[in-house]
């Protein structure tokens, strides 16, 4: 496991819970818009790490405190180990929520047999005709598709969730993501936020307008059970 940053407190990233967040090393996407760019990259120097028996410490003293833990990235499904690191967790009494670029099903699919994660947020980028501009790649089509189902067919408490930025996503792009996740319980509008982004020319762009996200709600309403936009 890379775990190369620690929040102490969250009360926004895990639906109703308070949490703590981990933040691993290394994505295999290379969305333009991403805001933890210095995360992207899997290698680094090993002190840029945080050791981890210094992180079960944390968490031995903070389990009191919170209820969970949420397990980003970077793609945290890239990590050596992680089915381990999150038994840990649980065996800690401490809920897992992980999230995830969906890129890696076979992993994800352990982890949703083993029943050892309570909540999943499952990024829905982009439809796959705009992956490269979108993701930065091609070829995640399959995964993607995949992880869809198996989040689907879970009982795992989930949802799908997209940033929407304006260089990148409009209504046409919206009703093609409604279609790729067609019949799923709940999805999550974020609005970009032109900071510290991966591609610095997105910098110079403003977020969505109320009004589009609102727009954006009434489109993906037509295939997601329950909609919202989170702020
Ligand atoms: S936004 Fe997420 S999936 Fe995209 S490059 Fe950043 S960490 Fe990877």
């Amino acid at each position: 496991m890379k775990v190369a940053g620690l929040q102490k407190t969250t009360l926004i990233d895990y639906p109703e819970k308070i949490a703590s967040i981990i933040f691993t090393q290394g994505c295999n996407m290379k969305c333009p818009y991403c805001h933890n760019p210095s995360l992207i990259p899997s290698a680094k120097d090993e002190q840029d790490f945080i050791p981890l028996d210094q992180l079960w410490h944390f968490i031995d003293h903070r389990k009191e405190l919170i209820d969970g833990i949420v397990i980003t990235g970077g793609e945290p499904t890239l990590q050596q180990g992680l089915i381990d690191f999150i038994k840990k967790i649980n065996s800690n009494d401490l809920k897992v929520k992980l999230d995830t670029n969906g890129s890696n099903p076979n992993l994800l699919a352990k982890l949703i047999n083993q029943e050892l994660l309570d909540y999943i947020a499952m990024d829905i980028k982009a439809p796959f005709a705009k992956n490269e501009p979108i993701i930065g790649k091609s070829g995640f089509e399959k995964s993607i598709s995949k992880s869809i189902e198996l989040i689907k067919k879970s009982t795992i408490n989930y949802e799908f969730r997209t940033t929407v930025v304006p260089t990148l996503h409009d209504a046409k792009t919206i009703d093609k993501i409604g279609k790729l996740i067609n019949g799923s319980k709940r999805h999550y509008i974020q609005n970009f936020r032109p900071k510290n982004t991966l591609d610095s020319e997105l910098l110079k762009i403003k977020e969505f307008p109320p009004a589009k996200l609102k727009e954006f709600k009434s489109i993906l309403s037509k295939y997601v059970e329950r909609v919202f936009i989170r702020n």
